[in-house]
């Protein structure tokens, strides 16, 4: 079984942060400390297996916090704990579409 268009997959999904489907819902890619090893970098993001389902207020939050010297490594921290939940989400609609 093929997997989804992780991007697409997003829309109309809820935010894993704080919850909210607003519409605003999106692949938020992880811009973090580690993003080389995600095959990120200037002017380009990394691997969409690396993101997370976040609402531009969450987006936002994280981006400005991976920014951040002071707190790149505890925000680093929490993106991957919110790609995890991505995660286990896709895995179960994954389940979900086999099992029908
Ligand atoms: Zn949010």
């Amino acid at each position: 079984m093929p997997l989804p268009d992780f991007r697409e997959f997003a829309r109309g999904q809820s935010c894993v942060a704080c919850g909210a489907n607003d519409g605003t819902i999106v692949l938020a890619h992880y811009m973090g400390p580690r993003r080389h090893s995600y095959g990120g970098g200037i002017g380009h993001k990394g691997h969409d297996a690396v993101g997370a389902h976040l609402c531009a207020r969450c987006h936002t939050d994280m981006d400005t916090n991976l920014r951040d010297k002071a707190k790149r490594w505890e925000a680093s921290e929490v993106f991957l704990h919110y790609c995890a939940l991505t995660w286990i989400r896709v895995c179960d609609a994954l389940a979900q579409r086999r099992a029908a």
